[in-house]
């Protein structure tokens, strides 16, 4: 199996439409699975027309408090990291904050007088499809929740188990934006990265937040793609210079063109309608996934 994570630090760089794009070219000859972990807004399914089914709820711990046996000790209001317990000794009371709770379960196993009972919060949900010979595994966080980071690494462990159940010979994992705990483990579970940009400041520069994340982890290989290439205004001396400085060799370009975000908005594999305009950037990517 391998498995190939498509990442890049900044929004709206292009990581779901070179994910969704290299996924079918894959799945054209190989069992292929997609997996996507931006959990707060997954949308790779739409791409692909695919009725989802909910196969799994993810809950986390959720204190439960007896107010029987509880003597107002205060060790789990002490010990709560995020301050979701608060006493309050006017009014003889504990208050509970679901929304400051991140579900540790500290104030558990501290509580001296077994006062504290196992809940469960439901947080979010793992959805499967499939369409020809792409299987699609959607984690989505619950509306409201904050614990995203859990719910992509419950949609990465679970995507695991299928794929080796399965036999899918390649993985390909959609991150969100950013450098949470959640992408470095999609990360370290990949054979291959492809870090996607695009020629602007800010692309450049959450690509080098995203370059510090990646020195852990030496043995990946790494391709760069540079999305929206020749559009007006980039900021291309910045983008050379940066090359030129992160000694990163192995680097695709895909031409930009104005009809492309039209096509894609509408939720179309782009490959299919620009085959010839896109042909050699997704060549050089598709060569690169294959050759693991
Ligand atoms: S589970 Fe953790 S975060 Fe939630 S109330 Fe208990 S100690 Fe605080
Ligand atoms: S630790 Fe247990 S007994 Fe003490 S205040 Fe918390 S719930 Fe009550």
């Amino acid at each position: 199996m391998k498995i190939i994570s498509v990442t890049g630090g900044k929004g709206g760089t292009g990581k779901t439409l070179v994910a969704t794009n290299l996924a079918w070219l894959l799945s054209r000859k190989k069992k292929t699975m997609l997996v996507d972990i931006d959990v707060d807004n997954p949308c790779t399914y739409t791409f692909f027309n695919v009725h989802l089914t909910k196969t799994r709820s993810i809950v986390r711990f959720k204190p439960i408090i007896d107010k029987e046996k509880c003597t107002l000790c205060g060790k789990c209001t002490a010990t709560c990291p995020t301050h979701a317990l608060i006493l309050i000794p006017k009014k003889n009371d504990i208050l509970y904050i679901p929304s400051l709770c991140e579900g540790c379960a500290l104030c558990y196993y501290v509580c001296p007088e077994q006062a504290i009972l196992e809940g469960k919060d439901e947080i979010g949900y793992i959805y499967e499809g499939r369409k020809d010979n792409i299987y699609l595994i959607v984690g989505e966080l619950k509306v409201g929740q904050r614990a995203s980071i859990k719910v992509m690494l419950e949609t990465l462990s679970h995507s695991m188990e299928r794929a080796k159940e399965y036999q899918y010979e390649y993985v390909v994992i959609d991150t969100p934006p950013g450098t949470s705990s959640g992408i470095y483990r999609a990360l370290s579970l990949s054979n291959k990265i492809i870090l996607v940009t695009e020629p602007t400041t800010l692309g450049i520069h959450d690509l080098k937040r995203m370059l510090r994340l990646l020195k852990d982890l030496k043995d990946k290989e790494i391709i760069m793609v540079v999305n929206k290439y020749g559009i007006r205004g980039g900021a291309y001396e910045e983008l050379s210079s940066f090359i030129k400085g992160c000694k990163l060799d192995n680097i695709v370009y895909i031409p930009y063109d104005a009809e492309i975000p039209k096509h894609y908005a509408k939720g179309k594999i782009i490959v299919k309608k620009y085959g010839d305009k896109l042909t050699k950037a997704f060549n050089e990517i598709l060569r690169f996934a294959h050759d693991c």
